[in-house]
């Protein structure tokens, strides 16, 4: 299968690409993103089929309805890494926690959030291009928390790539830097940056553009890639887990084949929301997709107003860090899905010029029919988790706490719904304790020991072991030198 650009073609770049070429350089004509030429339609069949496979399984059959440039064993071997989940022989467990709300844990990864999903399997996949076609990679990561762990942790060691993995010094938790800077592995190098999330990812964009910056790796054999969740690499990976959970329900009993569920999403740069589009496009039963914000709420006004407005807007910082976006990148590829590539265009030029774009009635019309949406403050979130864990003994952290409000506010109760649980208790643990105690200004190794204690959990290894592993990245640079940097660390 081949993919094809969102904005259209500038012709400077060929109208349709491989998946290979894809995920190697991700941004299309006119910055645009790259989309499958047409989706696979599964049906009804293929869910049947799947009933009772295991999540490989599913998996790999559900890849290779994709027809993609990428030899069999490699995509088995990729897969594989799902065997490093808690649970091999169910990565992603699906729990009931209410009548009729089932949570999705996407968490149960190495590096404890759901950035893993996508990532374990990209890195196996992004690395065995690189060695066929015998080029070398630098993979470009900014952060605010979790995709740098997740980045380290699948391209350490792998040949033929390199990861260079911007994070703001200080504006991460605890575990998050810890899970970056104790990575020993030579073709990794973390640096922290003396600003803000906002500052480390503008310095990624400045580079990414930079013809002086590429000149200056070609010098050193290496080409540029990056590994943010526009990467279609990792997009087609989290198609797989809403099928999986839809399963799940229909083999727990608690829905029928065919029938209808709302999937209700913690969104960001909405990757994890368009894997849902995708699935639903290719044959689950969906009522609609809810997605779920924090106080950055541009993506609720979208749904409800058909404005993106970013006029005057700054993100705020949350309780919920990886969802503190405003510019969320996958919308894009839901506007070229609905209106096409030449209203795409248009309306990301008047993004980029205007700094808003509105959608007209019809549009409008269409994008409500698939989405819902509403935020979740802070605060509200944390009664979320208290009552959770009270009502329902079930602990969760802040970013999921966002769906149980929409939830309420946007669903009919007697469809089920399945919420995505996006990360564990551990990585968020200070917001955590304070919503369960009303503890303040707590660290995290204080925190996880007072959530273990209170909800009688055990810390996992790995994150106990963060603690008193060996700093091994020591990197911390103003933002003017991090091009240096990099050049220095090849
Ligand atoms: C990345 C992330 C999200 C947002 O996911 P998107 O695919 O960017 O919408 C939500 N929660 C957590 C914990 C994350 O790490």
């Amino acid at each position: 299968m081949n993919f094809i650009q969102t904005r259209g073609c500038d012709e400077n770049k060929p109208t349709t690409v491989t998946f290979s070429q894809a995920i190697l350089s991700p941004i299309a004509s006119f910055g645009g993103l790259y989309v499958p030429e047409v989706l696979p339609n599964l049906g009804l069949e293929f869910l049947n089929k799947h009933l009772n496979s295991s999540y490989k399984d599913l998996a790999l059959d559900m890849l290779n309805r994709f027809e993609i440039d990428i030899d069999q064993d490699v995509i088995k071997e990729a897969l594989n890494l799902y065997d490093n989940f808690d649970d091999s022989s169910n990565p992603v467990p699906v729990v009931k926690v209410k009548e009729n709300l089932y949570v999705s844990e996407l968490y149960h990864g190495p590096t404890r959030a759901f950035k893993d999903m996508a990532l374990q399997p990209f890195g196996v996949v992004l690395s065995s291009v690189a060695q066929k076609r015998n080029e070398n990679y630098l993979i470009l990561a900014a952060t605010s928390g979790d995709t740098g762990p997740a980045a380290l942790e699948t391209f350490k060691n792998r040949a033929n790539v390199q990861v260079a993995c911007l994070y703001p010094y200080g504006g991460t938790s605890d575990v998050q830097r810890l899970q970056m800077v104790t990575e020993d592995a030579a073709n990794l190098k973390v640096i922290g940056i003396r600003g803000v999330f906002d500052d480390a990812q503008n310095a990624l964009k400045r580079l990414l553009a930079s013809d002086e910056f590429k000149t200056s790796l070609k010098k050193k054999h290496v080409s540029l890639s990056a590994a943010n969740s526009v990467n279609f690499g990792r997009i087609i990976f989290q198609i797989i887990y809403h099928i999986h959970s839809y399963l799940e329900l229909v083999r727990q009993n608690a829905i029928k084949m065919d029938e209808k569920v709302y999937l209700n999403v913690p969104s960001g740069n909405f990757g994890n929301a368009l894997g849902a589009y995708y699935a639903w496009k290719m044959g689950l039963g969906v009522e609609k997709i809810i997605i779920s914000s924090n106080e950055n709420n541009v993506l609720t006004k979208l749904i409800k107003t058909g404005k993106y407005d970013l006029r005057d807007l700054e993100v705020v910082g949350t309780t919920s860090p990886a969802m503190d976006i405003l510019k969320s990148s996958n919308v894009e590829r839901i506007l070229y899905d609905m209106f096409g590539s030449k209203r795409t265009k248009e309306l990301m030029d008047d993004l980029e010029e205007k700094n808003i774009y509105e959608l007209s009635e019809d549009e409008l019309e269409t994008l409500q029919k698939c989405f819902d949406a509403d935020f979740c403050l802070g605060d509200e979130g944390k009664k979320y988790i208290k009552d959770t864990f009270i009502k329902n003994s079930y602990l969760m952290d802040p970013h999921t706490a966002t769906c149980f409000k929409s939830y309420e506010t946007c669903s009919n109760p007697a469809i089920k719904t399945i919420a995505y649980s996006t990360a564990e208790w551990t990585k968020f643990s200070p917001v955590i304790a304070n919503a369960l105690t009303g503890e303040v200004d707590i660290n995290d190794i204080e925190a996880l020991e007072s959530i273990a204690k209170e909800a009688n959990l055990k810390i996992p290894a790995m994150v106990k072991g963060l603690f008193s592993k060996k700093i091994t990245q020591n990197t911390i640079i103003d933002k003017e030198d991090i091009e240096k940097e990099i050049l220095n660390f090849l």
